[in-house]
């Protein structure tokens, strides 16, 4: 049994970035990983522009008391200013509109009082003021975006501002998934005294689409060697990355790790010092591809996502940076227990208070089976190995999850 950090440690040495890339679109780009370091051509903003609705001046004209100007042109945003400003003239502008040559400050519209042609400021702005000069948010040619960044909103709109409608990102990595266990069904069938409802299918797929991976769901597979051994082939020679759920305790019908020996598989992680999600097995196979074996308790299944094939993922899509998952300091106005030997990850509810962070578990019965009170938690608190109980009101680290 190795302690958590050690195996996150193993599973981000094994695996590699994938390489391959492809040209997107904007309109596609939203979660992609930028596969190149992006340089723009344009100045941001391209012009000096009005940060406001007003008038352009010359600040050498303001005095002590209200100056009359002679409004000699309007600019609304999208037009070139035909005039330049000479000392006493002022153009009436809009946000967003080019400056004209010879001004080099705006005056907001609700410091003026205008008379047909003339506009008098009754307060005089710093000179200078509401004018966004050209280039003063990016230079062209300056680094913009980086190689192995994660694109969101914000890096779509700056790609779009600076003109770079295609760009490369790495492709996106696929995750093969299949539950064991003769007692699973699918949501659609009718449920036979001993069966249930093959969930963790659906779960795994959800949280692989959640970090940008292409699902690949195989058939549901029952506890028999062969039909096992198949699904494990088929499932390494299609994707990235394999997870598969069930079959890794030390029951009769647990083969996995046995067959990921046969197949060729190199195996890396036996059981985890982690509670819920002990017998996580981990191998790597020619290629580089990772397996990873997760128990089938549908909450040590999604743990065991969260806490190790996350990073695993992330690491693999070219993302750079930190591929651990988040974590934060918090309190918790419960007392929370620890697991003995194992870290215990105990799922609940981080709310923002007043003070900080405040960890929560939700009612309900917390076994690692109990799928229902997981629905809806946020978090996973961490009770470290050897700390028997952690007390309300103390400092305790949270992981952040996305549900
Ligand atoms: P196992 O890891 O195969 O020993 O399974 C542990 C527990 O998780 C058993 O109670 C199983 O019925 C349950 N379980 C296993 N696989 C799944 C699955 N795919 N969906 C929901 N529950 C499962
Ligand atoms: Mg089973």
């Amino acid at each position: 049994m190795i302690p958590v950090n050690e195996a996150e440690a193993i599973i981000l040495e094994a695996i590699a970035p994938l390489t391959k890339t492809e040209t997107i679109t904007l309109e596609q780009g939203y979660g992609r990983i930028l596969a190149t370091d992006v340089t723009g051509n344009l100045d941001i903003p391209h012009w000096d522009n009005s940060a406001m609705d007003g008038y352009a001046i010359r600040s050498a004209d303001l005095q002590n008391e209200p100056v009359e100007f002679e409004v000699i042109e309007e600019i609304p945003a999208g037009q070139t200013p035909q005039k330049t400003l000479q000392s006493g003239q002022a153009a009436r502008i809009f946000t967003g509109a080019m400056m004209p040559s010879g001004a080099d400050t705006v005056v907001m519209q609700e410091n003026t009082e205008r008379q047909d042609d003339t506009v008098k400021i009754i307060e005089n702005p710093a000179p200078g003021k509401f004018v966004r000069s050209q280039g003063d948010y990016y230079r062209a040619g300056e680094p913009l975006l980086k190689e192995g960044m994660r694109l969101g909103a914000a890096d779509i709109a700056v790609l779009a501002a600076c003109q770079c409608p295609k760009f490369p990102v790495f492709r996106r990595p696929t995750v093969a998934i299949f539950s064991t266990g003769d007692e699973l069904r699918s949501p659609h069938e009718m449920l036979q005294p001993g069966q249930i409802v093959d969930s963790n299918r659906y779960a795994l797929s959800a949280f692989a689409e959640s970090l940008g991976a292409i699902a690949k769901p195989l058939p549901t597979v029952p506890d028999d060697k062969n039909v096992l051994r198949e699904t494990m082939q088929a499932a390494l020679a299609q994707a990235d990355i394999v997870m598969s759920t069930g079959g890794v305790s030390v029951g009769e019908y647990d083969f996995v790790e046995k067959l990921m020996e046969k197949l060729g598989g190199e195996i890396l992680i036996r059981k985890v010092a982690i509670r819920p999600g002990k017998p996580l097995t981990v191998a790597k196979f020619p290629g580089g591809k990772l397996y990873f074996g997760i128990p089938g308790n549908p909450v040590s299944a999604l743990v065991g996502c969260w806490r190790f094939v996350q990073p695993a993922i992330k690491k693999l899509s070219g993302q750079n940076g930190d591929w651990q998952p988040p974590f934060v300091w918090a309190t918790s106005p419960q007392t929370l227990k620890g697991a003995g030997t194992r870290d215990a990850y105990l799922w609940g509810n981080l709310t923002m208070t007043e003070t900080g962070y405040s960890f929560t578990r939700p009612s309900g019965g917390h076994s690692s089976a109990n799928l229902i009170n997981l629905a809806q938690t946020n978090a996973l608190a961490v009770v470290p190995l050897g700390v028997t109980e952690i007390q309300k009101g103390d400092h305790l680290k949270v992981m952040q999850i996305s549900t």
